[in-house]
């Protein structure tokens, strides 16, 4: 059988495939299994940040290979503890914890949120604003802190604890902000909700609670972390200084790892047997990650902006394009067709793009060369034009 006819058989169907089997790539040129060939605008969902194959990526992950795939994390390992330091020292943050997905990190950052509080205020204290068409992730707890009511049904009871307030409405926050809550968790720009933008003021306003009231800021960078937005963290493009981060996709170009970052109140929050994970931390993934994550530096930053800059004016100028938003290489483009229509025509013409609600969604490689993205965007242009 050929594979697609394999995994319709046998792969359990929670994913809505696009018709095609991919094989390999290098950078952001991917190949499917009839050797077709696309220009990668969607990157694994905004994972393989440096694009496939990446040589030093690759080198760094192959030499721990060569050393040792996996220790418990009984023992200390040196890329673990180094990268550690490294995201640190980027971001001001004291403390990290390793996980091996997005959700996981988000489990982490709820559970600490919760702990702090507890810590200090003991019950009572343990709701966690989320916003409304938020997305956090598909286990239990993060479903039920992402404010969409779709997610809400099938699989109840979820979490208690959670509500919901529409994001960019101060007022409505300020009104939510009670005394049983203990953290405000949310993205700065929202990935799966549509790629919707938070506003300056809101995040400040954001910021004004938490200052007030001891209330802790939670930024999910699960998908714009990791120099996505052009910044390390988005949360960097609104001068705040959260207390929890939680981070994943692009973090290991490409390799299963999620974190969640500690800031200064929380820095003795994690105690001992407070929270573990059998493969967090995991080495290779570790080496993976720190060959991402030093190379995302202000000069490589810069990069991003200028080519977000380049793509947002290219997408302007394309007839029947509405809007754009997003930040850094993380872009949403409202047209007047159909979001899935024009993706699965571009997959047709050799293009990979996402969609997020009603909009085209493009989380191209950090990387990608102007080459790459001249021909993805030319595509993309004729089919949204045609
Ligand atoms: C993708 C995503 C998650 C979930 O990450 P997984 O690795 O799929 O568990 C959580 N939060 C945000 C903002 C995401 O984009």
């Amino acid at each position: 059988m050929e594979t697609k006819e394999l995994d319709n058989e046998y792969v359990a169907h929670s994913y809505g495939r696009f018709n095609t089997a991919l094989s390999k790539g290098k950078g952001s040129t991917v190949y499917d299994e009839s050797g077709k060939e696309y220009i990668d605008f969607g990157s694994g969902i905004g994972v393989t940040a440096f694009g496939l194959c990446d040589n030093e990526w690759k080198a760094a992950v192959e030499m721990q290979l060569d050393k040792m795939q996996h220790v418990s994390n009984l023992y200390y390992t040196e890329p673990c503890a180094k990268l550690a330091k490294m995201l640190c020292d980027k971001t001001d943050m004291k403390k990290v914890f390793f996980a091996n997905s997005g959700a996981e990190a988000n489990e982490g950052a709820i559970k600490f949120a919760r702990k702090y509080s507890y810590d200090k205020y003991g019950d009572g204290r343990s709701t966690i604003i989320t916003l409304v068409n938020s997305f956090h992730g598909r286990t239990i707890t993060t479903l039920a802190a992402t404010g969409q009511d779709t997610f809400h049904t099938v699989f109840g009871p979820f979490t208690p604890g959670f509500k919901y307030c529409p994001a960019n409405d101060i007022e409505k926050l300020n009104e939510m902000a009670t005394d049983d809550v203990c953290a405000i968790m949310f993205e700065c720009v929202q990935g799966e909700g549509g790629v919707n933008n938070l506003d300056y003021d809101f995040v400040k306003a954001i910021e004004k609670l938490a200052n007030e009231k001891d209330i802790l800021m939670v930024v999910d960078e699960v998908q714009t972390g990791n120099g996505r937005t052009g910044r390390y963290f988005a949360y960097e493009n609104f001068d705040i200084k959260p207390d929890i981060v939680s981070t994943a996709k692009g973090l290991a170009g490409g390799l299963p790892m999620g974190a969640v970052l500690f800031g200064e109140k929380l820095k003795d929050t994690v105690t001992p047997g407070s929270h573990g994970s059998t493969f967090g931390g995991n080495p290779v993934c570790a080496a993976g990650a720190i060959s991402i994550v030093s190379r995302i530096d202000d000069e490589f930053l810069k990069s991003v902006r200028e080519k977000s800059e380049y793509i947002k004016k290219y997408l302007m100028n394309i007839k029947g394009v509405k809007s754009v938003s997003g930040m850094g290489l993380m872009l949403g483009v409202e047209i007047e067709k159909d979001a899935k229509e024009v993706a699965n025509e571009c997959l047709e013409n050799g293009l990979l793009v996402l969609t997020a609600k009603t909009k085209v969604r493009l989380l191209p490689a950090l990387n990608i060369s102007f080459c790459e993205l001249e021909r993805g965007l030319k595509i993309l242009k004729e089919v949204i034009e045609k």
